[in-house]
């Protein structure tokens, strides 16, 4: 996985134009069903090779919505961002 959105998105869509790899949808295409907006783990790059941090997570004006997922299946992932930082709800910017 990536990063991942929060039951506290607003659904604003300050973040999906800002991914390089569309890997976020709007709430209509969520495929959870959740009433928010949501990151394909599987296309998520974590902005490697694109920005300094998750450019979603810079957008995000909704404090602690978007947090660092477990590593999983996804093509890359930030290696500086250590296990105990992920799936546990830590924001990606403070
Ligand atoms: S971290 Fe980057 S690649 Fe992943 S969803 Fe956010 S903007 Fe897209
Ligand atoms: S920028 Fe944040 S609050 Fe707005 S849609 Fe994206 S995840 Fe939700």
């Amino acid at each position: 996985m990536a990063v991942i959105i929060g039951d506290t998105c607003i659904n604003c869509g300050a973040c999906i134009d800002e991914c390089p790899v569309e890997a976020i949808v709007d709430e209509d295409d969520n495929p959870t069903g959740e009433e928010t907006y949501y990151v394909y783990g599987n296309k998520c790059v974590e902005c490697v090779g694109h920005h300094d941090e998750p450019a979603c997570a810079t957008a995000c004006p909704t404090e602690g919505c978007i947090t660092w997922d477990a590593v999983g299946e996804s093509p890359a992932h930030r290696e500086d961002i250590p296990e105990s930082m992920r799936g546990i709800g830590k924001s990606i910017v403070d």
